[in-house]
């Protein structure tokens, strides 16, 4: 058993239709009980809940502040290399864009290392492009040790491994993995992904399955907001979301919403989220699950991230840097996507403090552990 069983019995186009159906009437009674329901989830996406936005921004920063205090977690991207065997047509790491590719040895990571650290950072994300050979589990386990001397909490962003290969991260030390699925209409999945393994839309679908079931601590689910109708995208995000807390209850989750940002050779977004539509679904998730983790990086712009810090957000990155050995070497290009928000991560905390909120920039769990 695995989410792909249950993902193929979910009526796509009835959830679709009903999204665009759904009333005020609706809207209202899912305001009443939002709370692991996905039929008021749905009505909180749909476009009848516009109007109660500020409502549902309301709900949103009373709920969040009750569960996670006036505290916001701070982590930042390492990115490990841009090689890549996949062609995916938004992502300047596609494996035919000429693009000096990279992987980083033990001098240049322990240089990236210090200099984050000298940001304070102690919460980081492993990113690398998705490349099996060159910069897969024997990489990982080589790298994992020494990261996992200078940070307390590490995450990753790679490519889908198997459970064992998961669960042999977990023993040196790996606390949680981003596995995004993009998107998760099928057709769209196909037109955007043409080569290489990340075509097996299966595969990826059921990669959240394989990380609970290694014992990995924390799961991150996330679309690519433009790739094809948000609201469509978001709601089977919450069917997978649910499953999985039902299924894997001891694994905590996150999600991410990441807007189609612009790259090397990259595409338009064929539906356009707008900063209101991203309001409404940060707001809509909050109210569906009180204790899902909802992280916002520095794809958005300093004045809409410094108005969504308060909303439901519970991690943000900042001073991000998407190119391996960026950190060190700000000016070669070899980026995945641009950036929006290229403020110094103290600029961000001090416009986190300016909202009220704490920037929290250790992992005081692990501490208590
Ligand atoms: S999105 Fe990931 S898999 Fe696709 S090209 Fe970029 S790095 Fe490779």
């Amino acid at each position: 058993m695995s989410f792909i069983d249950v993902f193929k019995n979910i009526p796509q186009a009835e959830l679709q239709l009903a999204l665009y159906s759904t009333t005020p009437q609706q809207v209202e009674r899912a305001l009443q009980r939002p709370r692991g329901n996905l039929d008021s989830l749905l009505a909180l996406l749909s476009p009848a809940a516009e109007p109660y936005i500020e409502q549902m921004a309301a709900q949103s920063v009373a709920l969040t502040r009750q569960r996670f205090g006036a505290n916001l977690g701070m982590f930042l991207p390492l990115y490990l290399s841009n090689l890549c065997a996949n062609e995916c047509d938004y992502c300047g790491f596609s494996m035919s864009n000429k693009l000096k590719r990279k992987i980083l040895n033990t001098a240049e990571l322990d240089s990236e290392i210090q200099l984050i650290k000298a940001m304070h950072y102690d919460s980081i994300l492993l990113v690398s492009g998705e490349h099996e050979t060159k910069v897969g589990i024997d990489y990982f386990s080589n790298v994992l040790p020494q990261v996992k001397r200078h940070f307390n909490h590490i995450a990753m962003e790679v490519q889908p491994m198997s459970i064992m290969d998961y669960a042999t991260l977990v023993e040196q030390g790996l606390d949680a993995v981003m596995v995004y699925q993009e998107t998760y209409q099928r057709q769209t999945y196909a037109a955007h992904h043409t080569r290489g393994k990340k075509k097996d839309f299966a595969y990826r679908l059921e990669t959240p399955d394989r990380v609970a079931q290694a014992g990995v601590d924390k799961i991150g689910l996330g679309v690519l907001l433009g790739l094809d109708d948000w609201r469509l995208d978001a709601l089977l995000m919450g069917h997978h979301l649910a499953y999985l807390e039902q299924q894997y209850w001891r694994s905590r989750y996150s999600i991410s919403l990441p807007r189609l940002r612009p790259c090397t050779g990259g595409i338009e977004p064929k539906v356009v989220l707008t900063d209101r539509g991203l309001v409404q679904m940060i707001c809509a998730f909050r109210l569906f699950n009180h204790e899902l983790e909802i992280s916002l990086s520095t794809r958005e712009s300093p004045a809409l991230r410094d108005n969504l810090f308060p909303l439901g957000v519970t991690h943000v990155s900042a001073a991000s840097s998407t190119q391996p050995g960026g950190y060190s070497n700000p000016d070669t290009e070899l980026d995945q996507f641009d950036i929006s928000d290229d403020r110094s991560s103290r600029q961000v905390a001090n416009a986190i403090m300016q909202k009220g909120l704490n920037p929290v920039w250790k992992d005081w769990e692990r501490a208590w552990m």
